[in-house]
């Protein structure tokens, strides 16, 4: 199942984002609300809304999401120290938005756990 989110509108241009990455697949932008020095969000062109809906067929798109967090970890220099990638799912994961995205933080020591 799939939903038309705020970020349908992102990809389509209909709003405005600071997109640092894109491919054919995938669409990477600086979150609004950032909680790192560095802190975008990796989303799927193709609109899945929760970790829930993930399958075997839309399995390649989602590990598509990390094949750019580690692109991106290279081009801003993330790659050796390090960084953290989050998924949230539904309330109590802290999902906002039902298009899946991974939260790429950096640029600090995260902390652990994560409340
Ligand atoms: O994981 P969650 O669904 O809560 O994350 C949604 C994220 O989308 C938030 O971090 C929020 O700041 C971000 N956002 C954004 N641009 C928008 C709307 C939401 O970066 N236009």
């Amino acid at each position: 199942m799939s939903q038309e989110t705020i970020f349908t509108k992102i990809i389509n241009r209909e709003i405005p984002a600071d997109i640092v990455y894109e491919d054919e697949l995938s669409l990477a932008f600086k979150d609004i609300n950032p909680q790192a020095p560095f802190h975008v969000l990796i989303i799927p062109k193709t609109p899945i809304a929760t970790i829930n809906d993930v399958t075997e067929e839309n399995a390649s798109l989602v590990g598509h999401l990390y094949v750019v967090a580690a692109k991106l970890a290279k081009q801003f220099g993330f790659s050796e120290d390090g960084f953290r990638v989050v998924m949230n799912c539904n309330d109590h994961g802290g999902q906002t938005v039902y298009h899946i995205h991974l939260h790429m933080l950096a640029g600090k020591t995260m902390g652990w756990p994560p409340y």
